[in-house]
């Protein structure tokens, strides 16, 4: 097999972004996705020659083809969400995806999605509690572009407006930087003085002080 010409075309067609995969035969790789307007991003997949170790300070060369460390990153990028999972990547069987690949590619995205979106649906009916909604779920109904009640975060994340930390919303106090953000809840919770304690309290050490 000559090496060199030996390439093939990982295909994404979602969104999704993933960290670079890591292998020991060639180190790094980042995935690519689709840019806005492109129906799909092609990730060329090269052939590496692996090293097996054979003790005694012996090695040897064997040599991976492109289709099966294709083959493997997909196995990883899609599988990673229980059985059946699909995250829109897959090996093209030449160097382009044909028509009939992406709409394939497409069909079992949607029907991932739908089955994310039905599942997020029963907990929901069962529990009505956003915790129980995973992040994927929520990507599944965006990306059918479907309206759930059970896709709005019912504490939005805000800013500390001291440190610019993320804080959830009403809280009294930042957590990172100890910015009272809210004086009189703060002080409902004994972590500050009340304005109109404050007199009272600095009076009382003076009688403190003096009583000495
Ligand atoms: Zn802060």
């Amino acid at each position: 097999m000559n090496t060199q010409n030996d390439v093939v075309a990982l295909v994404n067609i979602s969104a999704q972004k993933w960290p670079p995969r890591h292998r020991t035969y060639f180190g790094s790789l980042e995935i690519r996705t689709p840019e806005p307007g492109e129906a799909f991003a092609i990730t060329p997949i090269h052939a590496c020659k692996g090293i097996m170790d054979l003790g005694d300070k012996r090695t040897m060369e064997f040599p991976i083809s492109a289709r099966e460390i294709a083959d493997d990153l997909v196995l990883e990028l899609n599988g990673d969400s229980g059985e059946g999972s699909f995250h829109g990547v897959f090996v093209a069987a030449g160097p382009m995806p044909t028509e009939e690949e992406l709409t394939e590619a497409h069909r079992k995205l949607d029907a991932f999605h739908r089955r994310l979106v039905e599942a997020a649906d029963l907990e929901w009916e069962r529990s009505h509690n956003p915790m129980f909604i995973t992040d994927l779920e929520r990507r599944a109904a965006r990306e059918l572009k479907l309206d759930k009640p059970w896709l709005y975060d019912p504490k939005p994340q805000a800013e500390c407006p001291a440190c610019g930390e993320k804080i959830k919303a009403g809280v009294a106090v930042c957590r990172s930087c100890r910015a009272i953000l809210n004086r009189e809840k703060a002080a409902e919770f004994g972590l500050v003085l009340r304005e109109s304690e404050r007199p009272l309290d600095l009076m009382k050490l003076r009688e403190k002080g003096s009583a000495k």
